[in-house]
C-alpha cells in the first residue's frame, strides 16, 4: 500500500498547518495584490503591471511572474472583462495550471519507495536549512507508514550533529547509526546500509554535512558517499533530497540552481515556510526547476512535515476556500 495512505493526521489537520504555517506569505500577498489593484474595477495594464511588482517583491521570481502575468493577459483577453473581485481566483486557476504543465506530476513519485529495498534516501544542503529536522520528521511519516527506518549520522563534522540526530532517533523510535565526530562520512553511510540491509530496512536516511554548491572537495565528499553507498546498494541512492530554507526567499532558489548544477538531485524539500512572509518561492521553485518539490517544512514538530500539492498551497497562499 501507498505509503500516504497509512498517514494518521487528518486531512483537517494538515490544512490547519498548512493555513497557519503560510499565514504571514497569505498576508503580505494579498495585502501586494491589494495595492496593485486599489481603486480598480477591472484588470487592465496598469493593474497587471502592479501585479508583475507585487509577485516579485513576493519572491515568486522573475521568470515564473512573467509567465503569470503572460497568461493573465490571455485570460482577460479571452474573457474581454475581468472585474478585480475575481481575481485571486483567476490567479489559483492560472497558477496551478502553469505548475501543472511545467512540473512532474506527484503520483510519479508516490510510491517510489515500494520499488527499492532498502530506498535509500540522502539528504544534502547548506548548513542550518532543515537538513537534520527533515529527516527526523521523515522517519516518523515512515514509521506511521509502518516502514522499518535506518538512519545514518554522515554529518561526521559539527560536533552536536551525530546527537542531534539521535535525540531525533529516539523520539521516533528508530535506529540510528554513527562514529564518533569526524571520521569518514562515507565509511558511515556504508556502515549504515550495512546494518539496514542485515536487518531488512525499508528505508533509510543518510544525514550529511551542510556543504556549499560552490566548494568543490564538500561536493566531492557527497560524490565519494554515493559511491561508497553502491558498494552495499548498487542502485543507491535512489532518492537525493535538497533541503532549502524557504525563508530566505530567493536565496533558496539561487541555491537549488546551483545544487542542481553541481551534482544531481532528485527531489526538493522547502522548509520554514511558516515564520516567513517568504513563502512564494515555493512557486518559483517548483515552476522553474525540474525537480520536483517533494515536501515542505511548515513548523519545528514531526508532524510538520507536508507532501507538497500544487492545488492546496495555491489556494492556501491566496486565501481561497
Ligand atoms: P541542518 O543544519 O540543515 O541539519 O538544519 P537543522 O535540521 O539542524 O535545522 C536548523 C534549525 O531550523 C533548527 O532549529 C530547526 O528546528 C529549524 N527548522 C527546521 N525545519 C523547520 C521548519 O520547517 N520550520 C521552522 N520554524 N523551523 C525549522
Ligand atoms: P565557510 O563558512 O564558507 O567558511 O564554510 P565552511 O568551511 O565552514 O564549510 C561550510 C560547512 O561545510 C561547514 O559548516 C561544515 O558543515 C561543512 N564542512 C566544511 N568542511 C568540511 C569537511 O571537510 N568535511 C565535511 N564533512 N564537512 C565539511
Ligand atoms: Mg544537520
Amino acid at each position: 500500500m501507498a505509503f500516504f495512505s497509512f498517514f494518521k493526521r487528518s486531512t483537517e489537520d494538515e490544512q490547519k498547518t498548512l493555513d497557519e504555517g503560510l499565514d504571514k506569505s497569505k498576508q503580505s500577498l494579498l495585502s501586494r495584490i491589494g495595492h496593485a489593484i486599489a481603486g480598480k474595477t477591472t484588470i487592465d495594464d496598469e493593474v497587471l503591471d502592479n501585479l508583475e511588482e507585487a509577485l516579485i517583491a513576493s519572491d515568486v521570481g522573475v521568470e515564473t511572474t512573467l509567465q503569470i502575468i503572460e497568461r493573465l493577459q490571455t485570460r482577460v483577453k479571452r474573457d474581454k472583462y475581468v472585474n478585480t473581485d475575481e481575481l485571486n481566483r483567476i490567479m489559483v486557476d492560472e497558477i496551478c495550471q502553469m505548475l501543472e504543465e511545467n512540473t512532474r506530476t506527484q503520483e510519479q513519485n508516490n510510491d517510489l519507495e515500494d520499488q527499492h529495498k532498502p530506498y535509500v534516501i540522502m539528504v544534502v544542503g547548506v548548513n542550518g536549512v532543515g537538513k537534520t529536522t527533515t529527516i527526523g520528521k521523515l522517519a516518523w511519516r515512515y514509521k506511521q507508514a509502518g516502514k522499518n527506518v535506518y538512519l545514518g549520522a554522515a554529518d561526521t563534522f559539527r560536533a552536536a550533529a551525530v546527537e542531534q540526530l539521535c535525540i531525533w532517533g529516539e523520539r521516533v523510535g528508530v535506529p540510528v547509526i554513527k562514529q564518533q565526530q569526524g571520521s569518514d562520512p562515507a565509511s558511515v553511510a556504508f556502515d549504515t546500509l550495512q546494518s539496514a540491509k542485515a536487518n531488512n530496512a525499508d528505508v533509510v536516511l543518510i544525514d550529511t554535512a551542510g556543504r556549499l554548491h560552490n566548494k568543490v572537495n564538500l561536493m566531492n565528499e557527497l560524490t565519494k558517499i554515493k559511491q561508497v553507498m553502491k558498494k552495499v546498494v548498487p542502485d543507491a541512492p535512489h532518492e537525493v533530497l535538497l533541503v532549502l530554507d524557504g525563508s530566505t526567499g530567493q536565496n533558496a532558489f539561487e541555491q537549488a540552481r546551483q545544487f542542481a548544477a553541481a551534482t544531481q538531485i532528485t527531489s526538493l524539500a522547502v522548509t520554514k515556510l511558516d515564520g516567513t512572509a517568504k513563502g512564494g518561492v515555493v512557486i518559483g521553485i517548483s515552476n522553474e526547476m525540474k525537480i520536483p518539490v517533494r515536501y515542505i517544512g511548515l513548523g519545528e514538530k514531526m508532524e510538520d512535515l507536508q507532501i507538497f500539492q500544487r492545488e492546496p498551497f495555491v489556494r492556501s497562499i491566496l486565501g481561497i476556500d
